[in-house]
């Protein structure tokens, strides 16, 4: 077994702004649209005193990554942007190389914040990479599922975007109600305009607690899913190369924010439902804050009231965490990869790894584990192999 040095696995900082214009309708993320704005400041600032406390735990560690996520991290006004990024870099030990991506959905109110004003302040702030919730460059199909945006505002906003920063992502959806392959084939072209460094691509899922789920909509069939795939997959083998199930990348735009929870790094999440994941010697321990945002705010200002609750996932749970987020990447993994970052022996899940292997859906060369294109294909059946029994 490895000798684990805790100190040098990445540590990433996730900061949840949890608020939208409005809820989308096949939306299950920790997002609320009842905000007021004088909660920003009061938030940003209980934002800072939970950082406070994560400082004492990791005076030493430098933060590789810094993530704004949403939520519509847009609706909140520069200066709190601004203020927080101050704390962060003074609590947390961050070099002009970590990567800090901001999330950003194109809007169509002036809530929405996407001047050129708001762009440059954030380059000036700190912040090195945007991730954008485009979806569509399709008006029916932005109609079809609810975005407050719509194509002309996608171009507007892009066009800006695009003079300000260079490490761009865009996030896209395929499957939606209504959507044709012609739909697809116009949006990729519309994509290739920009051009972005990097691209996330979604197939549309229905989700409990989610509008679409009480009220489903028509959805292209699963062969017309499957045509999609390939359209999306051959149009942009070109320019890009797939690491992961849902990304794509040019040249070494990977997202390292999310590279780092793939390969089972370190994080720490502040604000409403935000997740932590340390590893301790001997353990992992995963901290789950509370999700509404105000019991969340609530619970902050009482300072001795506590506002996670903690899990330790253990033997073959860890394994199966382990997994999930491995199996997502191309890259594969080494054992000792494996050991270092659940401090479990590998051999004694050995006959797992075995039996995904004769499957098919693994394979081993020298030293290193990758799911097959079959494993990566049924990701979901190569990992339920790992399943704890
Ligand atoms: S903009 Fe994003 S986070 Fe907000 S409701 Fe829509 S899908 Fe959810």
């Amino acid at each position: 077994m490895p000798i684990i040095k805790i100190d040098e696995i990445p540590l990433s900082l996730y900061i949840h702004l949890p608020w939208c214009e409005k809820k989308c309708p096949y939306c299950d993320f920790n997002s609320h649209t009842r905000y007021d704005d004088s909660f920003f400041e009061e938030y940003i600032n209980l934002l800072i005193s939970e950082l406070e406390t994560w400082s004492l735990v990791f005076i030493k560690r430098g933060i590789s990554t810094i993530y704004f996520g949403g939520g519509t991290p847009n609706l909140f006004p520069l200066v709190l942007i601004k203020k927080l990024l101050d704390k962060i870099t003074k609590y947390l030990k961050a070099d002009n190389d970590t990567e800090i991506t901001f999330e950003m959905n194109p809007g169509n109110s002036e809530l929405a914040n996407t001047s050129r004003h708001y762009l440059n302040g954030l380059k000036k702030c700190g912040v090195n990479r945007i991730s954008v919730g485009v979806q569509s460059f399709n008006n029916e199909c932005l109609e079809a599922i609810g975005r407050t945006h719509d194509s002309k505002d996608i171009y507007s906003f892009l066009t800006e975007l695009f003079d300000v920063f260079s490490n761009v992502n865009i996030d896209l959806m395929f499957g939606l109600p209504g959507q044709t392959k012609k739909m697809l084939e116009s949006d990729l072209n519309s994509l290739s305009n920009f051009s972005p460094a990097h691209i996330s691509y979604y197939q549309l899922t229905i989700e409990p607690n989610t509008l679409f789920y009480t009220k489903r909509p028509k959805l292209p069939s699963e062969e017309a899913i499957w045509r999609m795939q390939e359209l999306i997959k051959n149009f942009l083998i070109f320019d890009y190369r797939k690491y992961e199930i849902s990304a794509y990348k040019k040249n070494n735009f990977s997202c390292c924010h999310n590279l780092n929870y793939w390969r089972f790094g370190d994080y720490i999440g502040i604000g409403a439902g935000a997740h932590s994941k340390i590893s301790r010697l001997g353990f992992v321990e995963r901290r789950s804050n509370i999700s509404n945002p105000e019991l969340y705010m609530q619970k902050m200002r009482l300072k001795n009231e506590t506002h996670y609750n903690v899990k330790m996932p253990a033997g073959e749970e860890l394994l199966f965490e382990y997994i999930l987020n491995i199996t997502r990447l191309r890259e594969g993994f080494l054992k000792s990869d494996f050991e270092i970052r659940t401090g479990l022996k590998f051999n004694n899940y050995e006959a797992k790894f075995i039996s995904a292997i004769e499957r098919g859906l693994l394979k081993q060369c020298e030293k290193r584990f990758y799911p097959t294109e079959l494993g990566f294909n049924y990701l979901t059946d190569l990992q339920s192999l790992f399943l704890p029994n």
